[in-house]
């Protein structure tokens, strides 16, 4: 089967948009990247760029004659832009999506999407805290996952044909149902952020209150979590929109570990503190065997060397 399309049509084209413009194009997977957005400053951004081959404001003039469609906007813009594509997608086009959410994506696509069009909601597991069109690059899907979440009424012909553009881009795929992706998600990205986001919120608080130093002699451990609390404030809010189900429930169970937890450094458990970082150091250990992550110290970040001492003699 030809992973080829004709016309691919982006709507949005943030980091994770231009990353599929720019993969698809390297790969050779489409003949046309019709590109829309928003605000004209992003679209004129794009077209400096050179990220596609046609850029509109109007996303359904985008959509036409498109064999493939991929929303990239945050999650919270779907309907308005679904009601705007729908009278305009071409029968047989694929419609996907890169929605970090899929049960309120499906919710809100399938009832407007219209006879003869194939849904097959997306989300790529790949990702940066960088957003807008120049954040993208061609590499950002490599040895990542991507799961689809199509319904059963689906062709499996489109399946495997988006399953195919995917892999061609160097994504694992996985197809699951949507409930299911939201609840895994839910606890390994989802409730991690909003763990990152009230970590950095406290001690920026603390840091106005006390005018101490937490900031200035913030390393490693909190240093990571201003990286993931520096995300889109807009893509996020979305998602804590939109997988309330998941997130509640994760989150409950995380506030169970994290009483015990509580109760073991108050009781001052050693053994039990003990157990519980050697297990989640196997995690980690099992997550760099799979691929997904470096094993290099401090996350392969480059370390210079200081510069030399006046009176240095060392050539
Ligand atoms: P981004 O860099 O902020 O880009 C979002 C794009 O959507 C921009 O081009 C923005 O353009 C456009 N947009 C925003 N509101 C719009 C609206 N109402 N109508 C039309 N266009 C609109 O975001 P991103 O990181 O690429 O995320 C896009 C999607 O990918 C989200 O649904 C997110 O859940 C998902 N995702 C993100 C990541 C990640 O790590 N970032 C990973 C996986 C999946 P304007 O400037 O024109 O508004």
């Amino acid at each position: 089967m030809s992973v080829k399309f004709k016309k691919l049509a982006l709507i949005g084209i943030g980091l994770i948009g231009s990353s599929i413009a720019l993969a698809a194009r390297r790969q050779g997977l489409v003949d046309h990247i019709a590109i829309s957005t928003r605000k004209p400053e992003t679209l004129a951004e794009a077209e400096a760029l050179q990220l596609g081959d046609s850029y509109t404001l109007d996303p359904a003039e985008a959509v036409r004659d498109a064999d493939l469609v991929i929303l990239c906007t945050p999650v919270g813009a779907y309907k308005s832009v679904m009601e705007a594509i729908a009278p305009a997608l071409a029968p047989g086009a694929i419609l996907s999506d890169v929605g970090s959410v899929k049960e309120h994506v499906v919710k809100v696509l399938q009832p407007l999407v219209p006879e003869g069009v194939q849904l097959i909601p997306g989300h790529p597991i790949a990702g940066t805290e960088h957003s807008g069109p120049s954040a993208g690059f061609p590499e950002l899907f490599a040895g990542r996952w991507c799961v689809l979440t199509p319904g059963p009424e689906v062709d499996p012909a489109a399946v495997e044909k988006l399953s195919a553009f995917w892999r061609a881009m160097g994504s694992q795929v996985e197809c699951m149902d949507a409930a299911h992706h939201d609840m895994v998600l839910a606890i390994t990205s989802h409730v991690p952020h909003l763990i990152a986001y009230n970590i950095v919120g406290t001690v920026a608080d603390l840091e106005a209150d006390t005018k101490s130093e937490v900031i200035k002699f913030s390393a490693s451990g909190f240093r990571d979590f201003t990286r993931i609390a520096a995300s889109d404030p807009v893509m996020w809010r979305d998602v804590f929109l939109t997988n309330r189900d998941g997130v509640l429930e994760m989150l409950g169970r995380f506030l169970e570990d994290l009483a015990v937890l509580q109760r073991a450094v108050r009781t001052g458990d050693g053994p039990a503190l003990e157990a519980m970082f050697t297990r989640t150091r196997a995690i980690r250990r099992s997550i760099i065997s799979a691929g997904q992550e470096t094993a290099a110290p401090d996350f392969g970040r480059p370390h210079e060397a200081p510069p030399a001492a006046e009176g240095d003699e060392t050539p």
